[in-house]
């Protein structure tokens, strides 16, 4: 395990097309916006495999790590520490193809692993962030944390006058 990388230098691998190499770093992962709350990991730096492959006119990138985040769940707004996996691969072939095989993480030799790693956890995302799958999530009506108040919570249905306008017309 090397230390942390912010920008890797593809070019010190020495590759031809062809070859590749597998890396074990360190990469910090920065804070995420998400459904209005903030997420940020556990670990300052997680673990990151990149797998490096030399192509003819350029490189071809997979990445996994895995980050455990830290936030409020969407439901009840308690802790919630989702562990979020990414699997994202990129491919940069700038002199072949055009600008759809040109990679916004890869500048000449230079792989933005930090902005790389950022973007693939983002979308990495659930739908939803919850503390557990089974979270029953606040009481709409009083707020309380259905979690704990248990399955008996409930309140005594409030007679909405609207309905009670529509109940004396249907009797007229
Ligand atoms: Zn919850
Ligand atoms: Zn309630």
């Amino acid at each position: 395990m090397s230390q942390r990388t912010d920008i890797f230098d593809l070019g010190r691998l020495g590759l031809h097309s062809g070859e590749g190499r597998r890396i074990d770093t360190l990469v910090d992962v920065d804070p995420l916006e998400f459904g209005g709350q903030r997420y940020q990991s556990v670990q300052r730096s997680v673990p990151v495999r990149l797998d490096v492959s030399r192509t003819v006119g350029g490189y071809a990138l997979h990445m996994t790590l895995t980050a455990e985040l830290e936030g409020p769940c969407m439901r009840c707004l308690e802790a919630a520490t989702p562990s979020i996996g990414v699997d994202a691969r990129e491919v940069d072939q700038p002199h072949d193809g055009g600008d759809e095989l040109s990679s916004p993480y890869v500048n000449g030799d230079e792989l933005d692993l930090r902005a790389w790693a950022r973007d693939a956890l983002a979308l990495a995302l659930p739908a939803q962030i919850v503390c557990s799958e089974d979270c029953l999530g606040l009481c709409p009506i009083c707020g309380e944390n259905l979690n704990e108040a248990g399955p008996e919570h409930e309140h005594e249905a409030e007679p909405d006058p609207r309905w009670a306008k529509l109940r004396e017309l249907r009797f007229e």
